[in-house]
């Protein structure tokens, strides 16, 4: 069952959450409290039962900052080592008590996995690492990725068809042709 139940919504919500620290630049855009519950307004599949988003905490923030630490660790090394991505996930899951649910709304069917805690942070994790995992068994480790942007280094999960995705965005493809030109053209 939990093969198919990744969403695209709960995939973008791991690749934005992974890619809140930039550590190219030394950006971190979850510091404090107020930009975790931005966050999470922001990611409402991370949350499908809003826990706790009015109460949250220094505690909810260093949970969630741990949960992030898997999430990136996971799409980084998903490609190259899938036996290690595939413990980080299980134990990951294991720690939030992920369980899979069956909902009904409007007017279809349809399962998701969830926390069955309270804890903001377990619940992003159930969800975010869940769907990397359905990914992996769906269309493989290698869809897990990290920018080849030399100056990037943000993560992504490639959906598309054909699976060759190299660069985070276009912005970054872009870039780096522009950057390959440039030296072919100096080295003549
Ligand atoms: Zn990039």
């Amino acid at each position: 069952m939990l093969d198919a139940c990744y969403t695209a919504s709960a995939v973008q919500t791991a690749v934005d959450l992974a890619n809140t620290l930039r550590p190219v630049k030394g950006e971190d855009a979850l510091e404090t409290v107020e930009q975790l519950r931005d966050f999470l307004a922001d990611h409402p599949a991370g949350n499908p039962q809003r826990t706790g988003l009015r109460q949250l905490t220094r505690a909810d923030l260093a949970e969630v900052r741990a949960v992030r630490e898997t999430v990136r660790e996971v799409l980084e090394r998903a490609s190259a080592d899938p036996g290690e991505a595939a413990a980080l996930l299980n134990d990951g899951l294991r720690h939030s008590r992920a369980t899979p649910v069956l909902r009904h709304e409007d007017d279809r069917w349809r399962t998701e996995v969830t926390s069955d805690t309270d804890r903001c942070a377990a619940h992003l994790a159930a969800t975010t690492l869940s769907a990397l995992a359905s990914v992996i068994a769906t269309l493989g480790p290698t869809r897990l990725g990290v920018c080849a942007g030399p100056t990037c280094r943000a993560t992504f999960v490639d959906l598309s068809r054909n699976g060759s995705k190299q660069y985070c965005t276009r912005t970054c493809a872009h870039r780096a042709s522009v950057a390959a030109y440039r030296s072919r053209r100096s080295a003549r």
